[in-house]
């Protein structure tokens, strides 16, 4: 049996006008496949139960996941009334009538299992399942989570386990671009991108994908395809490397706005004290990404500084200060106005030039680099937030994307 899984974004099922329209889509590919299809709840449904639950200060417990996890109840339970009304035999399922058994982890549980005998009896009755994304069940019988977003996740989940022929991700653009469309009109929809270059492009602002999932299914070697529910048109397919037959150089340009920069000044440079300011961050969850030190002209202090997530702002500040005396530090800046500007691709490993490229451009435009940090396929520094566009479009333009 031929089995399809279909993803569609809380943009896609908002309202139940659109509701109808993603029923025509199934419909339409149905004629020789089952299909999954998986949902989001609608548009600013969840955000608006985690506001709720804000108000009772509930997190990462029992009440947060069953709240959180319930505006995908509705959806599946409306988009499987409109497959009927087309006359297809449909079930709506939640997480746990499959069952997708996941750890114990509250709003950010892994999927451990998934009962492929329970599907193939659902569809001994049935052509469509409609299963809630983002949800599952823990061996104790209660409801989780898989993390914001993680209707994406379920869905390549599921579509590893059965082996689905396809797993298609329905979302509000056609596709990945090579940047964002907003910045520079000129960007294009990639045709064919490799799990790395996803990954990076994810990690460093691009908001297609959730992480996870991308790293799901290149464990499984998936192919998935981001389509959009409005256009019929063919989408970007995020495949194993080896069938990129041309690896370009840079694929893509991506930024975010979401990074904090942390300067801490007049340190001693000695062995130990990074191990210690790192230490501090670990120890209070709080991730690092770019970090540049360096020694000052008396070559007895030096100065770190480091990037972190805008959220960690006020956390990462208190916890440094409190440390001051085992730091021993001479001051603390912290600047949220900071942006992150990447350039990805598999082909750069293979490549000389590219990193100079980048900050030749950025240097013509008077753009200062603060930071910087690189992978095999990837490039990104850290500049001043007001010089993002030009970056952004200037990255673009001289890559030839
Ligand atoms: N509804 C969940 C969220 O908003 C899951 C998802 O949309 O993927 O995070
Ligand atoms: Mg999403």
């Amino acid at each position: 049996m031929n089995t399809i899984v279909m993803k569609f974004g809380g943009t896609s099922v908002a309202g139940t006008k659109k509701l109808k329209n993603i029923a025509k889509i199934v419909k339409s590919e149905l004629e020789n496949s089952k299909i999954i299809v998986v949902v989001s709840a609608m548009a600013g449904e969840t955000n608006k139960l985690q506001n709720y639950l804000d108000e009772f200060q509930c997190q990462n417990s029992i009440e947060s996941d069953l709240v959180l996890t319930s505006g995908e109840q509705v959806t599946i339970g409306l988009l499987s009334a409109a497959l009927k009304n087309l006359g297809i035999k449909s079930i709506p399922l939640l997480g746990w009538q499959i069952p997708i058994i996941t750890d114990e982890s509250y709003e950010k549980a892994k999927i451990l299992q998934i009962n492929k005998k329970r599907i193939k009896e659902y569809f001994s009755n049935n052509d469509v399942i409609v299963l809630a994304g983002f949800q599952g069940i823990n061996l104790d019988g209660k409801i989780t989570s898989l993390g914001r977003g993680g209707s994406d996740t379920t869905a390549v989940a599921i579509a590893s386990a059965i082996e689905a022929e396809r797993c298609d991700i329905y979302t509000d653009v056609e596709g990945v671009f090579t940047t964002d469309p907003n910045i520079e009109i000129n960007a294009k929809k990639i045709p064919k991108l490799s799990y790395e270059e996803m990954l990076e492009m994810s990690s460093t602002g691009a908001k297609v994908l959730h992480t996870r999932s991308v790293e799901l299914a290149m464990k499984n070697n998936l192919t998935l395809q981001v389509l959009s529910s409005l256009t019929k048109k063919t989408g970007t397919f995020i495949l194993n490397e080896k069938e990129l037959i041309e690896k370009e150089i840079v694929s893509g340009v991506s930024y975010s706005n979401n990074e904090a920069k942390v300067t801490i000044s007049g340190i001693l440079d000695k062995p130990g004290i990074s191990a210690k300011i790192f230490g501090l961050m670990t120890e209070n969850n709080i991730n690092v990404d770019m970090i540049v030190q360096n020694i000052s002209q008396d070559g007895v202090s030096a100065n770190i500084t480091f990037t972190i997530n805008q959220k960690d702002h006020d956390l990462t500040k208190s916890v440094i200060e409190r440390s001051k005396n085992i730091l021993n530090y001479k001051s603390l800046l912290l600047d949220k106005k900071v942006a992150k500007i990447s350039v990805i691709g598999m082909g750069m490993m293979s490549q000389v030039g590219v990193a100079e490229k980048m900050f030749k451009t950025l240097a013509k435009n008077a753009i200062n680099i603060l930071a910087i940090s690189t992978s095999e396929i990837k490039i990104s520094v850290l500049i001043d937030e007001v010089h993002t566009n030009i970056a952004v479009k200037s990255l673009h333009e001289v890559y030839n994307l």
